[in-house]
């Protein structure tokens, strides 16, 4: 699944192949199965990127069936 993030270093957004992405059951917080890679920053952490609009909306479309 490909999801559509801003980088927090570089003010970029870019799209990233995350793999499966499902919802940790304690966090609430999203659980993607691929690193996320900003194509400039190189790998970043969940905290380092923010979700586009588009990105929302992909994820919500990427979680509604789990
Ligand atoms: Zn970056």
């Amino acid at each position: 699944m490909i999801i559509n993030f801003k980088c927090k270093g570089c003010n970029q957004e870019f799209d990233c192949e995350m793999g499966k992405i499902g919802i940790n059951d304690q966090t609430f917080r999203p659980d993607f199965e691929k690193p996320n890679f900003c194509p400039r920053c190189g790998e970043r952490g969940l905290d380092d990127v923010l979700l586009t609009e588009l990105g929302q909306s992909q994820m919500t479309e990427a979680t509604k069936d789990a």
